[in-house]
């Protein structure tokens, strides 16, 4: 067997064995992102809003809720509309 060819077959068995030790990296990390709930930040603290006089109001049927807590905020939906968010406070 000639060199080059020895020498050409070491570079591509080198070559393949670089781009299949990358692609196992890059799926080993991948599945490591997303879906693993650990990974996620801790989500903030809920916001006391009990004394701001937060509703929520369907513009549908006139539904209100009060907000006492407030976390991630996430408009709900009432009759396949999101919700109103009003701020009504209490006359001191
Ligand atoms: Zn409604």
């Amino acid at each position: 067997m000639p060199t080059w060819v020895v020498v050409t077959t070491a570079l591509i068995g080198a070559f393949v064995i670089w781009r299949v030790g990358i692609a196992m990296l890059r799926s080993l990390t991948m599945s490591r992102a997303p879906g693993s709930a650990s990974d996620e930040p801790a989500p903030d603290e809920p916001e006391d809003v009990d004394d701001l006089g937060v509703y929520l109001v369907c513009g549908e049927c006139g539904t209100e809720l009060r907000v006492s807590r407030l976390g991630e905020l996430q408009i709900p939906r009432h009759c396949g509309e999101k919700m109103q968010v009003v701020r009504r406070p209490e006359p001191a």
